[in-house]
């Protein structure tokens, strides 16, 4: 058959030539070593924790060599398509410190290497798609749904591979007569590759996270252009990342099954291989079993759910690098302090299997990242998050900044830090009883102090409490006060002789707490009772007698 007529029949209206393409898209003038990587979403709107982790990965290995990192929007599939998804996107990500050197933009696109939206690419794929067809490596099917729906059933009742091939590609065999009356008639065709592979052959390639990969070469002919001339992910994979420079492609694993049909279409197209990094799916234990992180129903799946929950960004970042390189945590205990993009990402340190998310883990690492930000930090990004999510907060912090600065910098800064806050929508009933508008009577009494010794304790403390006191006086009246109400002076000595006692000092400094902050949990008194100030404290223990 002249394929060079078939071309030309299939697809008249394309004239782009390659030629004219590959001198547009130049080779990237970058240093020895530099990465070229890409994130490559559809614009669903949606953006799953799991994006995070090509993201980053993709990220890190551009920026720490010196290379460049793209957005390329994957817009083929219309039906799946959502308005203002890339600002989404890019403003989600953003947040992670996330930003591309290039690639789509809510506005358009930046850089030399573009389109970067599929659709607008259509030319350039039928022109790659032409040269296959030219060279007897692609064909029209004018085979039906109904069609292929029947031979997957034979295919499922003589327990064969499902696909179209072998025999059961019908259409591979068409003469140009039958494909030119077929084209007259009116009906549609996909494109197809056609695949010279041998399933009893096996073929390799070296994938940088999961080391070499064996699997059996492909026979399928799997479908390169839809009927609209829309292409598949992937040829258009094939098409765009040669194109575009990328020299590492980095991806969820879920892309393994289709790999040797992708190694096949860059060796037909005489593109390099570019290095492949398949990325282990990100599952969750329910019930004991794995599974995968769903975005149907697991709400944290989403990215926007961590940020509408005040999650930090460095904390689920550091999070993340944990989940990505097996040496981070280690990393992190010897460089407490130091900017995350300081630490090496290797690709050798990744996770070959799946990785596991676990929220508690996550809210571990959130307490212990929030208790090493200073107040201020804190105070500028909880407010932040509290405009959009949580306004009674966002009024109590903006009214009085220096009151929430002194709130939240109760037991920050010491060699151990209180670890109280996990996320931002814990701050507000953390702080509340500070302030008189959401300031709770407390009912909870320590159950071994009577009521006449609480109502003592309270009175007392109304003639003991001086202002001035330092710390350290402050404690010594309530020892004394213990002591004198029969209240072992230190926990220990109760311990010992729990009968000579009627309580311990915590007990008495409990009643306190109890009446001051309506809680029996709550930082250091000592400091609560400073930035409350002599009145309302006064007032509180008053208002508890
Ligand atoms: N559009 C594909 C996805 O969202 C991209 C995969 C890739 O990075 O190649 O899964």
């Amino acid at each position: 058959m002249d394929f060079n007529k078939l071309a030309e029949l299939l697809y008249p209206d394309s004239t782009l030539n390659i030629e004219d393409i590959e001198k547009k898209y130049k080779k990237r003038q970058l240093k020895e070593g530099a990465c070229v990587t890409r994130l490559a979403p559809s614009p669903t709107g949606f953006v799953h924790l799991g994006n995070l982790f090509p993201a980053v990965t993709g990220e890190r290995l551009a920026h720490q060599s010196g290379g460049v990192f793209y957005l390329r929007i994957e817009d083929t599939d219309q039906k799946r398509e959502v308005e203002g998804a890339v600002e989404v996107l890019l403003k989600s990500l953003e947040r992670y410190n996330i930003l591309f050197d290039e690639g789509a933009t809510p506005e358009g696109e930046k850089g030399e290497y573009g389109p970067y939206y599929q659709r607008q690419r259509e030319q350039i794929y039928k022109a790659y798609a032409k040269k296959l067809i030219r060279e007897g490596r692609a064909y029209p099917c004018f085979c039906s749904e109904q069609k292929l729906e029947e031979m997957r059933k034979e295919q499922e009742a003589k327990k064969e591979n499902f696909g179209y091939y072998g025999k059961y590609a019908a259409c591979s065999n068409l003469s140009f007569e039958e494909i030119e009356q077929n084209i007259k008639e009116g009906k549609s065709f996909v494109l197809r590759f056609r695949s010279n592979g041998d399933p009893q052959k096996t073929d390799s390639i070296v994938d940088l996270i999961k080391g070499k990969l064996e699997f059996s070469e492909n026979d399928i002919d799997h479908v390169m252009l839809k009927s609209d001339g829309i292409p598949t992910y992937h040829f258009a994979h094939a098409v765009d990342d040669y194109l575009m420079g990328t020299t590492h492609v980095v991806r969820g694993e879920e892309w393994l099954s289709t790999l040797p049909f992708h190694v096949q279409l860059f060796r037909a197209l005489n593109f390099p291989m570019p290095h492949y990094m398949h990325i282990a799916q990100l599952m969750k234990l329910d019930n004991g079993a794995k599974r995968k992180l769903s975005k149907r129903k697991d709400p944290e799946a989403s990215l926007s759910y961590y940020y509408e929950q005040g999650f930090s960004s460095k904390s689920v970042m550091e999070y993340i690098m944990t989940l990505l390189n097996s040496n981070f945590e280690e990393w992190r205990i010897q460089n407490k302090n130091a900017d995350i993009n300081e630490f090496k990402f290797s690709s050798d340190k990744m996770s070959i299997s799946g990785c596991l998310f676990d929220m508690d883990k996550l809210l571990d690492v959130s307490r212990n990242v929030i208790s090493q930000m200073t107040a201020e930090e804190l105070y500028e990004d909880a407010i932040k998050w509290a405009k959009d999510y949580d306004s009674d907060l966002y009024k109590k912090f903006t009214a009085d900044k220096d009151l929430a600065i002194s709130i939240l910098s109760i037991g920050r800064g010491g060699e151990k830090p209180r670890k109280d806050i996990a996320k931002y929508n814990e701050i507000n009933d953390y702080c509340a009883f500070f302030y008189d508008e959401s300031f709770k009577k407390g009912e909870e009494y320590p159950e071994n102090v009577s009521s006449e010794d609480r109502e003592t304790i309270l009175k007392s403390y109304l003639e003991l409490y001086d202002e001035s006191d330092s710390q350290e006086e402050w404690f010594l009246k309530i020892i004394e006060l213990s002591e004198k109400l029969g209240f072992a002076p230190k926990t220990k000595l109760y311990k010992k002789n729990p009968e000579l006692y009627k309580g311990h000092v915590g007990d008495v400094s409990m009643v306190l707490r109890v009446a001051v902050t309506g809680r029996k949990n709550s930082p250091d008194m000592y400091e609560i009772m400073k930035i409350l100030g002599k009145q309302k404290v006064l007032d509180r223990i008053s208002q508890a007698l």
